[in-house]
């Protein structure tokens, strides 16, 4: 396996990644043109500023009370994007929330802190367990996958709400595929599309290719929030879903810092079994389960990401990321056990799901049937010209510095426990409400 002189990713890294000829990867390349000189980020924090306005105006000529909508989870992203648009921008925005049920305490109690905080309204809308377990189940089986149901509904209520309230602005925060392995280039302005939604979010599926499908007891009641308005429900309100990180430099980091300040965002202060990072998809309580199945799949997992993004901006070496990810990236996490009951199924039968999954690019098999990584990042030589494709070293903010303690997990400076138990411990069963 090839992996990226300058990060940790493989070249199996999914959406897709690609490696030029000094064998840095396409994430790299994007992280690096986003501090291109020829981006300009006032011009382009003017543009947002006009869109912004103009949206303000046309929801007066309507007579709308919401300006747009933001579609929030609680996270340290719906905190800032709200933050931003209501205290820089001066919007009315519309929180919507796609509740998919696998929600943590933590997650629970910053969703909560956002609508009280940033005084707008929140409408959120929650399938029925008993059909979120049958399509999470399928898909579990099927793709893989058991949070498909988030991408879908996430991708998809927000888009009901507007054909619905006549609302014709979303507003995403990070434009995720584009920041991880650079699929976009940033002078793309890319926008949301149906096409990225079905191909990426949904994984090829739609909802009728799921009710059509003769290997499973999904209705069509089951699928209700996955179904896309109309092509005359778009054109009508006009719908349109544009990306925040185009607009501004976006910076999860200095962003959920700021949100903690002044709006009390609230990283978790326990040792997580799959990452380093205390603040990002906390709210996520299936989080590490799939997580775990990307390493299943692909050989690696979200340490690689995380790592990856902080040597990218010089807050880790890349040795310390190597070892990171030595110590997350294999880990099979508790709350498995929590998932196979909901789904009555034992881990061996959960294993096997996996048997035909695995990229053979990454993982062998034994004469015994026993998995094993062909190569992983920490045994690569570090003598083959890595040095030169070095970033260099953000020397006051290394993430094992005592004032970044809160955000991610050093051994030997743990965070201070907050006094809150939804935030101090974690929980090994999801809440639905
Ligand atoms: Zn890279």
């Amino acid at each position: 396996m090839r992996y990226c002189k300058r990060c940790c990713y493989p070249e199996n890294a999914k959406p897709t990644i690609i490696f030029d000829e000094d064998g840095v990867c396409s994430g790299c390349r994007y992280h690096e043109s986003r501090s291109d000189a020829d981006i300009d980020w006032d011009q382009r924090e003017a543009m947002l500023a006009r869109l912004m306005e103009q949206t303000r105006a046309e929801a007066r000529k309507r007579g709308a009370p919401y300006d747009c909508i933001i579609p929030v989870s609680g996270g340290k992203d719906s905190h800032f994007q709200t933050w931003l648009l209501t205290t820089r921008y001066g919007m009315n925005p519309l929180l919507v929330a796609f509740n998919h049920t696998f929600n943590t305490p933590s997650g629970q109690r910053n969703l909560e802190n956002l609508v009280t905080r940033s005084g707008c309204d929140l409408l959120r809308i929650t399938p029925s367990p008993c059909s979120v377990r049958k399509v999470s189940r399928f898909m579990l089986k099927r793709v893989g996958d058991l949070t498909w149901h988030y991408h879908a509904g996430i991708y998809t209520v927000p888009f009901q709400v507007s054909a619905r309230m006549n609302i014709p602005l979303i507003v995403w925060g990070e434009h995720g595929y584009a920041e991880l392995t650079g699929m976009f280039s940033i002078k793309d302005f890319v926008e949301f599309t149906r096409w990225t939604r079905k191909q990426y979010d949904m994984r090829g599926l739609d909802v009728f290719d799921v009710v059509n499908d003769a290997g499973n007891d999904i209705e069509l009641k089951d699928m209700a929030s996955y179904i896309f308005p109309s092509s005359e429900d778009v054109e009508r309100v006009n719908m349109r879903g544009i990306y925040l990180s185009n607009f501004i430099n976006w910076e999860a980091k200095r962003q959920t810092e700021l949100m903690i300040k002044e709006w009390g965002f609230a990283p978790v202060t326990y040792r997580r079994e799959r990452t380093f990072n205390l603040y990002s998809h906390i709210e996520d309580h299936a989080n590490e389960v799939h997580d775990y199945m990307k390493f299943l799949k692909f050989g690696y997992g979200r340490a690689t990401d995380a790592a990856s993004r902080e040597i990218r901006l010089g807050r880790l070496t890349r040795e310390e990321g190597i070892s990171l990810v030595r110590e997350y990236d294999h880990v099979e996490p508790s709350t498995l056990s929590t998932y196979l009951d909901l789904y009555e199924m034992d881990k061996k039968e959960f294993y096997a799901l996996f048997d035909a999954k695995r990229d053979p690019a990454i993982w062998t098999r034994d004469a015994s049937g026993d998995w094993a990584l062909r190569d992983a990042c920490h045994r690569q030589d570090m003598d083959q010209g890595h040095e030169a494709f070095r970033p260099a070293m953000d020397a006051g903010d290394h993430i094992f510095a005592p004032h970044n303690r809160h955000l991610y997990y050093n051994p030997a400076l743990p965070p201070e426990p907050s006094g809150d138990p939804r935030l101090d411990e974690p929980a090994m069963k999801f809440k639905v409400l």
